[in-house]
């Protein structure tokens, strides 16, 4: 099957076509800059713009929030969309942009099965006790509140990598940060909760903060909520932090010249992240496998071995030679025998969608959808 694998932006449209019974890829592109002058004005006008719209047998959307109620793909109907549209108060930035994509490719490609593939789903499986904040119950229920997670097509993807390993604990370390507990192919706990906020420091994000640090600013600053959103959003994390820069290619070359703004950046990023292993470590009860993805986790040689450092103790130990040849490549890089292996493994989140798009519609087509209870929808909110 051809498929049309779609990640949107607020102002951007990324697309590859895949041919699914082999993953080759058939074009890849990005319409970048959507809504600016001489680009296209809307999400729709961009869509128009991808090649080959012809040939394509199924179009996989990346949702961002499929709140508790989506745990698997689905195929997009008017009741989906309603549902995805009814979820933007909890991903006001992207949930609205999802939608754009979705509205274009069922208007342009009309005849084509579209699936909705949920960045939450994969985590709709945690416990109550992962999932819960400590707020009054009536108040959190009313709203939705509780942790979600995110990531979840690359830590499945990750995760699928790893066949018959029990307990995987998968770090996706890009703009976005999130690190993810894998049991039995399940995710039993992740960092991120609500919003992409929560959890690990990221590129312009601060990861978890005391809330009473909100409250603070808001007496002393006179801050309101787009002001906070700002700062969480945007002036936090490596960038705010070093000053400097949100790429990790740049802040690793400033530290290394003893920029000690750009030290410090990197010094807490890591921290973080050890702080995170340590308590999926706990929630696993042990790991088989950690594993290293996205675009600093997989090309930054550096920050794997200061993460990793003096973690012998729960089984983590590098192999010096073989992770300092690592770039953008599977590999494993423990040493023969260590406890916990620890591997890289690049992401693949765009062969995700197509080919849970391609399964989806071949069971739309050949009237199993029902049959299988990994692809039933929607499996009740947890
Ligand atoms: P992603 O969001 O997955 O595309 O990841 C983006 C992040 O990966 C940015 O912080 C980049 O600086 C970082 N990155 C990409 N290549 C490298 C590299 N060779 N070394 C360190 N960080 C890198």
């Amino acid at each position: 099957m051809i498929v049309l694998s779609l990640n949107a932006g607020s102002s951007s449209l990324k697309y590859k076509r895949i041919d699914t019974r082999d993953h080759t890829v058939l074009d890849v592109g990005a319409i970048e800059r959507i809504g600016a002058p001489g680009a296209p004005a809307t999400h729709d006008e961009a869509f128009a713009l991808i090649p080959e719209l012809d040939h394509v047998d199924a179009a996989g959307h990346r949702v961002v929030h499929g709140g508790s109620e989506f745990s698997a793909s689905v195929l997009i109907d008017d009741a989906v969309e309603a549902r995805i549209e009814a979820l933007i108060p909890l991903a006001p930035l992207h949930n609205p942009v999802n939608l754009a994509v979705i509205r274009a490719g069922r208007r342009r490609l009309p005849h084509v099965p579209h699936v909705a593939v949920f960045d939450t789903a994969f985590h709709t499986g945690v416990s109550a006790a992962a999932y819960t904040y400590g707020l009054p119950f009536e108040l959190a229920d009313r709203w939705k509140i509780r942790r979600y997670g995110f990531h979840g097509t690359s830590h499945r993807y990750v995760a699928s990598r790893f066949p018959g390993r029990r307990k995987l604990i998968t770090l996706h370390l890009g703009n976005g940060c999130s690190a993810a507990a894998i049991l039995d192919g399940h995710s039993v706990d992740t960092t991120m909760g609500m919003t992409p906020l929560e959890g690990l420091m990221m590129g312009t994000r601060p990861g978890d903060l005391d809330p009473g640090v909100l409250l603070r600013l808001m007496d002393w600053e006179g801050f309101d909520t787009a002001a906070l959103d700002r700062i969480l959003n945007r002036e936090s994390g490596l960038l705010g932090l070093s000053g400097l820069s949100n790429d990790m290619r740049e802040l690793e070359a400033q530290a290394a010249a003893g920029h000690p703004r750009a030290e410090l950046a990197i010094s807490v990023f890591c921290h973080r992240i050890r702080r995170a292993i340590g308590s999926l470590y706990a929630v696993l009860n042990g790991a088989d496998v950690l594993a290293f993805t996205g675009g600093i986790g997989e090309n930054s040689p550096e920050i794997r071995s200061r993460v990793c450092l003096e973690m012998d103790a729960l089984g983590i130990v590098l192999d010096a030679d073989a992770n300092a040849g690592v770039r953008g490549r599977e590999a494993r890089i423990s040493p023969p025998g260590a406890p916990t292996e620890v591997w890289v493994m690049p992401t693949n989140e765009e062969l995700l969608v197509a080919l849970d798009a391609a399964r989806v519609a071949h069971h739309k087509v050949s009237g199993q959808v029902r049959d299988n209870p990994s692809e039933r929808s929607p499996a009740g909110g947890r």
